[in-house]
């Protein structure tokens, strides 16, 4: 049964959705208990109340998205005592209780209920609990076999969310939280993919701010930081949330505008550039204004290859900052 338990971490990848874990805990206790109803539930954000993430068996009474209180209700007593609640007839014990409520009515008769908290490290953060409408008590094996159960959730849900943060500050830049580097050139691949499947075009801005050094040198590194993440801010707000915001390196920036082609998404690059000219640029009493450059190529217009698309978009913007800057390019460029 033990060995059953560990397998969670070898069927369930980090990657894994919420859904597919509940999923495989509820496929791991139909094989080790029997049961009427098992229900999974999870403290919301304001660690008020539990919401209930999966039910198997009986819907009747509580069903998805339904929520635990955690005064007064049995379950909610699990989480916020940090308690194993195990009886035969839960209203034979805890008279003042409801299962999932102060004041329910439901009209299912309950009896044996084993009720364990998911800890993560050493606060229940959620509750897996079996329950019967018989009173055939639940052992105190099927107690002990829970708790490690409910240890393993605990312990893979930690490092789910470890894992995802580590990953989301591996992709994301520091300083603009936008993709870095590595990250844009990964999602730049699959976009280009991406549009070949479902025969789209797309667009590759590449922006660079004029006489950004002046910044730096006349206001110090600080002030040039608070430029470069507030421009990231324009770029992003010019934009749809479907299109891919980049910051390519020290004050360059990569958008990819997806489903699109240059004649149709110039006015948005131009929105972008205008954006940053028109914006006031202010922080501890100094002011500023900036402007940027812009080039863009399309896929598969100028090219259908990742590199070349970059280069050509690049000679664009420098083409732009040769005409003065403050302005878009589009590549005429061809493979
Ligand atoms: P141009 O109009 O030709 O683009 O001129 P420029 O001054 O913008 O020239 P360039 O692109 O060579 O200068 C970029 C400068 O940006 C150089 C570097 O010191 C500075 N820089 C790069 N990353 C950062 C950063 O994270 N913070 C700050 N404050 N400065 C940075
Ligand atoms: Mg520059
Ligand atoms: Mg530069």
């Amino acid at each position: 049964y033990l060995d059953r338990i560990l397998n969670l971490f070898e069927t369930v990848d980090i990657f894994s959705d919420e859904e597919v874990i509940y999923d495989s805990i509820q496929s791991l206790c139909k094989s080790l208990f029997i049961y009427d109803k098992l229900t999974i539930a999870m403290m919301d954000s304001s660690n008020n109340l539990a919401i209930i993430k999966y039910v198997d068996g009986i819907k009747e009474d509580v069903d998805f998205g339904d929520t635990i209180t955690l005064g007064y209700s049995l379950h909610g007593k699990v989480i916020k005592d940090n308690k194993i609640i195990r009886t035969r007839n839960w209203k034979d014990d805890y008279p003042a209780l409801g299962r999932f409520q102060q004041n329910e009515d439901y009209n299912i008769n309950i009896s044996a209920v084993l009720s364990i908290p998911i800890l993560r490290v050493d606060k229940p953060i959620g509750v897996i609990a079996l329950e019967r409408l018989k009173s055939r008590s639940f052992t105190y094996s099927d107690e002990r076999l829970m708790k490690h159960l409910s240890s393993t959730v605990g312990h893979f849900l930690l490092w789910q969310r470890e894992y995802h943060k580590m990953h989301e500050s591996a992709i994301h830049d520091g300083l603009t939280s936008l993709l870095n580097h590595r990250a844009f050139m990964k999602r730049f691949e699959n976009e280009i993919s991406r549009a070949i499947r479902f025969h789209q075009n797309l667009v590759l801005v590449v922006l660079d701010l004029d006489k950004f050094k002046r910044i730096n040198d006349t206001h110090g590194h600080l002030y040039g930081d608070y430029v470069i993440k507030t421009v990231g801010e324009i770029i992003q707000n010019s934009v749809r949330n479907i299109d891919v915001v980049a910051r390519y390196g020290g004050e360059e920036f990569t958008v990819i505008l997806v489903d699109t082609n240059q004649s149709s998404s110039l006015v948005v690059a131009e929105r972008i550039v205008r954006n940053v000219e028109n914006y006031n640029f202010s922080l501890n009493g100094i002011n500023e204004h900036m402007s940027i450059s812009a080039g863009m190529s399309e896929f598969p217009g100028n090219s259908n290859e990742l590199k070349s698309l970059i280069d050509f978009a690049d000679k664009a913007m420098y083409r732009a900052k040769n005409l003065g800057g403050n302005r878009v390019e589009i590549s005429s460029d061809n493979l």
